[in-house]
């Protein structure tokens, strides 16, 4: 190893729920975390507006600011947070070494993987003018806020037909937009979807605007079989059309699912890699909720402090 290289316990990638979580937990076992924020510091829930469901917050809190106060905390137990995205990773032999784009290389005896997943959107202007305020990925997340109301779920999949499963119970109507005649989603979750009265499925449906002024008001669709614009009058507009997790960098090196998830060995956050560990919801892709990203960090924190201390693996 070079003189002048970094040398780091504990290096983790990703500031979202779960990275700062596991930057918590390293911190006060006095592993002295070292973390990269990546592109987007704080993560997913700094999209969104108010978050109802992370415990400990009774009124709610805004996204923004919740992930303000995770920071603080791994801060005041003196986690290096650092404003960058890691580039490489050479897993093949400990230590590791990872390359960040601020120009550093550094050798790491561990590395917590918490890099996210990042969900798909049409990609329409409007959709991205109303994004978190009227358009959403995520109904478990947002459903509530659409109680009694009109929505709809643009996808085929079981994402799609879970989402709007899911809405059915909470909204009036569920429109399901899909694209094509059949649906992707497996026979169990398109018997449910067919069987539940306030879903509709539009058959050959695609969203050309999500419409509204200051709060969403419609969709405008086309039928791609004849042709012809149809309007639809919803509350909330939710993409369900798939996730990818960020997992670009470690191709090769870890194993991930054939959709790009990393696995880790069940009930833990190890991967195939003694001293690697992966949590959040780029090894999730189930859950992907910010109190189980957390979760699962903390469990990161504790594995990577054992594996320290003791160099057991099993
Ligand atoms: P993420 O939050 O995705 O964070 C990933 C982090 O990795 C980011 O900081 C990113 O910059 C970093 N990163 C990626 N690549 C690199 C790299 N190469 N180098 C360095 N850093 C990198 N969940 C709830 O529980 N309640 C809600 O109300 C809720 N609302 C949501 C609303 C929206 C609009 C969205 C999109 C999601 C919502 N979720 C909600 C889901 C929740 O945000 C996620 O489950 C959670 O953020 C996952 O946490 P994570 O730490 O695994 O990853
Ligand atoms: P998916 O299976 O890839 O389905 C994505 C859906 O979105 C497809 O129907 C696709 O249409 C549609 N789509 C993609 N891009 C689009 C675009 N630009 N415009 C309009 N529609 C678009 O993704 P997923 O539903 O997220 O599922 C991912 C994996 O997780 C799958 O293996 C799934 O089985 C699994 N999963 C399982 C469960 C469960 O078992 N409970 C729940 C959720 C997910 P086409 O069909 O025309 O391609």
């Amino acid at each position: 190893m070079s003189e002048n290289m970094e040398h780091i316990h504990c290096l983790i990638i990703g500031s979202g729920p779960a990275g700062y979580t596991a930057a918590i937990y390293a911190a006060r076992a006095d592993l002295h975390p070292v973390i990269y924020e990546g592109l987007q510091p704080g993560g997913q829930l700094t999209t969104t507006t108010e978050v109802e469901n992370f415990p400990g917050y009774p009124e709610g809190i805004m996204g923004p600011e919740m992930m303000e106060d995770l920071k603080k905390q791994a801060a005041r137990f003196g986690t290096d947070i650092r404003f960058g995205i890691v580039t490489e990773v050479d897993l093949s032999k400990r230590p590791f070494t990872v390359k960040a784009d601020d120009g550093k290389t550094m050798q790491a005896d561990t590395v917590i993987i918490a890099t996210g997943a990042t969900a798909k959107y049409l990609g329409l202007e409007s959709e991205e003018r109303f994004m978190g305020a009227g358009v959403s990925a995520c109904a478990t997340c947002d459903g509530f806020f659409y109680r009694g109301k009109d929505v709809a779920v643009v996808g085929g999949g079981d994402t799609a037909a879970e989402e709007a499963s899911y809405l059915s119970k909470l909204c009036r109507k569920v429109h399901l937009i899909h694209r094509r005649d059949e649906l992707r989603a497996s026979k169990a979750m398109q018997h449910k979807v067919m069987n539940t009265p306030n879903i509709e499925v539009l058959w050959n449906h695609e969203t050309k605007e999500v419409l509204g002024q200051t709060q969403v008001t419609g969709a405008l669709l086309k039928n791609n079989k004849t042709g012809e614009d149809k309007t639809i009058q919803i509350d909330g507009f939710f993409a369900a059309i798939g996730h990818k997790p960020n997992t670009d960098i470690f191709e090769n090196q870890l194993k991930m699912d054939e959709t790009g998830y990393l696995i880790t060995k069940p009930g833990t956050t190890k991967t195939n890699i003694k001293g690697v560990f992966a949590c959040g919801d780029v090894q999730d892709k189930y859950y992907r909720q910010a109190i189980t990203a957390a979760g699962s960090g903390c469990m990161s924190a504790i594995e990577a402090e054992k594996f320290l201390s003791t160099g057991e693996w099993e």
